[in-house]
């Protein structure tokens, strides 16, 4: 057989094996199946071979490019699956007024938080080239850090028009970079300034722009943030609803000050993920496990904030709650792209093992997202989302941190970095 793509001699090829075609929970998530000298063969987008490198030679005669991955483990791409990456400005400010002591919340009642990257964005938004082109070099960045599926939430905007404008950005950069993009309706993500006191109009608004949003086809999910400050979840209740009727999956961030009962809300309207959950109750762990609502967990937040307070991990994970990690890229709560320091975090601040972190950052990311079934692991027939990380044995992948270990990242069977 003649491929495109053969990468050989991998000292571990980590499969992440997707057995169950669903994501993975407790044991399971130790299990990467892992091929040692493993080797893989891409033909097109997909990948057609995996095994060990001996026996992947006796089928394959010739591949157009060979690389050779000789002490580098071959991962699946990681997968993103909660980002806020279009806005405007930056709030080092902020962090710095956090660094003396403030609370996020206090922050955001002096009209900071949230409501002045609104401001920022609104701003950018006259000319959206500019945020556009911001976007496009997180993406760029992203990219060499591994990342091949992305999640994009909007939520900067809070008006019709700005929301619009911003899902329209992400549906263009779904056309004009390699990465694979979920886009997300946040339009529920703060009260915007001139709402102020008069939440229940806002709200009204807000089932407006997931009309429009739902007609021109751009958003696959619709998130609230349940939180002090934000939304009640009989107040995310009514827009959730709203979204399911028109068809699209839902989201939630909850528990991430506050145990608010957003954790509640999500299972029991069969929400794909619920994320943050910093906070989070007995009860609400056993209704995600049995619901199997997947946690998405963000621990660069309490990371970034500086409120030692991380998600009880280890809890989920013995309760039987399927949990991915992502980033939660945004300007305020966590600035950075890499899926790689996550882990490392996770490792650390929730005593994930590496590979419970690699198989969250990758197979349960990606149903996190709904795209399990292309992504997310190495195997025939998935699409052709691999990295290769130049390092002989994957416990190293969270134990060298804040470095970037990738060294080839391949989308789509196109070797783009
Ligand atoms: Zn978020």
């Amino acid at each position: 057989m003649i491929v495109d793509i053969l990468i050989k001699n991998a000292s571990e090829l980590v499969t992440v094996r997707d057995t169950r075609r669903s994501a993975k929970t407790k044991g399971d998530m130790e299990d990467l199946g892992i091929i040692r000298n493993g080797a893989l063969a891409i033909e097109g987008k997909d990948i057609v071979a995996i095994g060990e490198t001996n026996k992947i030679l006796t089928t394959i005669t010739r591949a157009k490019t060979v690389i050779d991955a000789t002490d580098s483990i071959v991962l699946p791409g990681f997968v993103d699956c909660h980002t806020h990456l279009v806005f405007g400005g930056s709030r080092e400010d902020e962090f710095i007024q956090k660094i003396e002591g403030k609370s996020y919340l206090e922050i955001l009642q002096r009209n900071g938080g949230i409501l002045s990257t609104v401001e920022k964005t609104r701003e950018d938004l006259a000319s959206p080239r500019v945020l556009m082109n911001r976007a496009q070099t997180f993406l760029d960045k992203m990219l060499t850090f591994g990342t091949t599926t992305a999640e994009i939430k909007t939520g900067y905007g809070l008006s019709t028009q700005s929301e619009l404008d911003l899902l329209n950005i992400i549906a263009r950069l779904k056309e004009s970079q390699p990465i694979d993009l979920v886009s997300t309706f946040l339009g529920a993500h703060a009260v915007p300034k001139e709402y102020e006191n008069r939440k229940a109009d806002y709200i009204r608004l807000v089932l407006d722009m997931l009309e429009r949003a739902k007609t021109e086809g751009l958003a696959e999910y619709c998130d609230v943030f349940v939180e002090e400050g934000a939304f009640s979840p009989l107040e995310a209740r009514t827009i959730l609803k709203q979204a399911k009727k028109q068809g699209l999956k839902l989201k939630l961030h909850a528990g991430e000050f506050n145990d608010m009962g957003g954790v509640e809300l999500g299972a029991e309207l069969g929400a794909t993920s619920i994320d943050h959950l910093d906070y989070i109750s007995e009860r609400g762990m056993e209704l995600m496990a049995q619901k199997k609502t997947i946690g998405v967990l963000l621990p660069g937040v309490p990371f970034h904030l500086m409120t030692n307070k991380y998600a009880p991990a280890r809890k989920l994970i013995e309760a039987g709650v399927p949990i991915a990690l992502a980033t939660d890229f945004n300007p305020g709560s966590c600035p950075t792209l890499s899926m790689q320091m996550i882990i490392a975090l996770a490792c650390r601040q929730m005593k994930l093992t590496p590979a419970e972190a690699i198989s969250a950052a990758t197979i349960n990311a990606a149903y996190a997202l709904d795209r399990g079934d292309k992504t997310g692991s190495i195997e025939v027939g998935k699409r052709a989302d691999i990295i290769v990380l130049n390092i002989p044995r994957h416990q190293q992948l969270p134990y060298w941190f804040a470095m970037n270990l990738v060294a080839k990242v391949i989308k789509n069977g196109v070797i783009i970095y």
